[in-house]
């Protein structure tokens, strides 16, 4: 078998531990007989797991009992929507914070449906900052403020939870499991799947249970959390697999010690890549230091004329999806949970050596 370090931004790497679990629970999932993508979502095996999933996911991310957990399709991208149909009128106002392609994303999606305002954006530095937040100029009554906590292209992240009091609404896809978060903080949080989780085709919705009746009338079933709410996120048949490999991948977290564990750990990947980057003349990441990303670490060579060289030389030595998004250029390396220490120093000694040969 040869896995190779797979830095891939999403869908991403998954922990080879929670693999080598499904490679053996393929044929015949706990004695059914069957595959877990063959059994009834409805049958006692499923439901265990469904719960299973929700006990875990609540005592990983210490979710109070107040909040409901939900496991909808649509990825990140359906919550976008989901969000203003779930928490407004067309009349109502709603805060955006842009500090990235996905807020910029989330707020074109919500002026659809109500009257989305972009309080804060940071386009104007290429989304390597955060305004101040003294600066946001906040509506005045707002539905609720939403941000991303993490954006996946620029690799910027937030350090901080924004303040005010009207609800948060977090687009975590990419920070999700990643440390440990103050859920009380929060009206609602999102996260698409295929980052931290498992894989794409489920997305987890974490909602105080008072923001749940606020929907619109004649919202659509499947846009509305309430629906999910009462009915276990089993409102039609659910992705059953991508529920299975999170309900796992949850266990192996918890296996690990928890997220202090794990932040721990990826504050520590973060930190080491990081400084060989500012170490170099050679590589640099353009983000103000105090709002970078533990998961997404973009970096460009100062010669760009190197970059296909740089990709191809690191896909041959094992270490693959390097290359940047194209608004960025460059390089960009995602370190999600699953991207091991020993994968970061790998990636280290590469470009340490790399630099050498062409610098
Ligand atoms: C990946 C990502 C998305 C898109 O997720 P989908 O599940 O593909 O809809 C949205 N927001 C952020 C922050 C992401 O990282």
């Amino acid at each position: 078998m040869s896995r190779v370090y797979n830095f891939s931004a999403g869908p991403a790497a998954l922990p080879l531990e929670v693999l080598e679990i499904i490679r053996n629970d393929i044929p015949d999932w706990q004695g059914t007989g069957m595959s877990v993508m063959e059994v009834s979502h409805r049958g006692k095996h499923f439901v265990e797991l469904a719960a299973r999933a929700e006990a875990n996911a609540r005592q990983l991310l210490g979710i109070p009992s107040d909040y409901s957990v939900l496991f909808p399709q649509g990825g990140a991208t359906l919550q976008m929507a989901m969000a203003p149909l779930n928490l407004t009128r067309p009349d109502d106002t709603a805060d955006y914070v842009v500090t990235g392609s996905w807020g910029k994303k989330a707020a074109g999606e919500a002026k659809k449906f109500c009257n989305a305002r972009v309080v804060a954006d940071a386009s104007d530095s290429n989304f390597t900052h955060i305004p101040d937040e003294s600066s946001w100029d906040r509506s005045a009554k707002a539905a609720y403020l939403h941000y991303t906590p993490n954006e996946t292209i620029a690799g910027v992240e937030f350090h901080f939870i924004p303040g005010g009091d009207v609800p948060l609404v977090a687009d975590m896809s990419s920070t999700i499991l990643s440390r440990p978060i103050d859920v009380s903080r929060f009206g609602v949080i999102y996260a698409g799947a295929q980052k931290n989780i498992g894989p794409a085709g489920i997305t987890l919705v974490i909602v105080r249970n008072e923001l749940l009746d606020k929907v619109r009338p004649n919202n659509a079933h499947l846009m509305t959390w309430k629906a999910y709410a009462e009915s276990d996120s089993m409102t039609n048949t659910p992705p059953t697999f991508a529920w299975y490999v999170a309900d796992l991948v949850f266990q192996y977290l918890k296996d690990r010690g928890g997220l202090e564990a794990v932040g721990e750990v990826n504050r520590r990947k973060a930190s080491k890549l990081y400084a060989a980057i500012d170490a170099s003349a050679f590589y640099s990441n353009p983000v103000s230091k105090d709002c970078r990303s533990w998961m997404n670490v973009p970096f460009i060579l100062a010669d760009a004329s190197l970059d296909a060289k740089f990709l191809e030389e690191s896909s041959a030595a094992g270490l693959t999806n390097l290359k940047g998004h194209r608004s960025v250029g460059g390089m960009r390396a995602s370190i999600y949970n699953a991207v091991t220490e020993e994968a970061v120093d790998a990636l280290i000694d590469f470009m340490a050596d790399f630099e050498k040969h062409n610098g």
